[in-house]
């Protein structure tokens, strides 16, 4: 019972290093207009540049050993067909990313703050049918949030410093990876809010 459960552990010790060798040696998949698409295991990349759908543009020094031959782990590969992708590339609506859209300004005042003095606004108030889209919510210091209350812009007599709108992409410094530092190849295509697919 009790070797079972340390070999049980010794496993799970394997598949973590196992996963954290994996993140160290993870591939950013470009497409052919050299947009971030996503980040994929080394082995899935190697993969891909077997079939002859990719080509490598950097890679890293580590090298894997097959019986016949050695290959260095691909960093960056770049689709040699361009694909059109719907959702993949969509920033995620998430708290961080209005404020980092907007700034972390006041969208009504126009004043910087710390996220922690920042609020969601809604336009369009939800009881006049606003909905939590990215074209209906803007971030706000405490005191426009408030004075705003449930009215309409307009009607409060407060204007929007600019129009709200989906953004197609982030700065490079507010993209967030689960991966601890991303490699420094990447540094010059990190432009978008992608995902880690390991
Ligand atoms: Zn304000």
């Amino acid at each position: 019972m009790t070797a079972r459960v340390s070999a049980g552990k010794a496993l799970d010790k394997t598949a973590r290093n196992l996963k954290n060798q994996l993140a160290m040696h993870a591939t950013l998949l470009l497409n052919a207009s050299y947009e971030p698409l996503r980040i994929i295991s080394w082995k899935k990349a190697l993969t891909l540049l077997f079939s002859g759908k990719v080509e490598v543009i950097d890679e890293y020094d580590h090298q894997v050993h097959a019986i016949t031959f050695a290959i260095k782990l691909p960093s960056i590969i770049r689709l040699l067909k361009y694909v059109r992708v719907k959702n993949l590339n969509r920033v995620k609506f998430s708290r961080a990313n209005i404020y980092a859209r907007d700034d972390y300004t006041c969208q009504y005042c126009g004043k910087k703050f710390p996220s922690e003095d920042l609020t969601f606004d809604h336009v369009v108030p939800v009881a006049r049918g606003g909905q939590k889209r990215w074209d209906n919510i803007v971030a706000a210091c405490f005191r426009c949030n408030h004075r705003k209350g449930g009215l309409m812009p307009e009607e409060a007599g407060m204007h929007l410093i600019r129009q709200p709108t989906e953004p197609h992409w982030l700065p490079a410094f507010h993209v967030t990876f689960r991966l601890k530092s991303p490699p420094d190849s990447w540094r010059d295509y990190l432009y978008w809010n992608i995902e880690l697919d390991i």
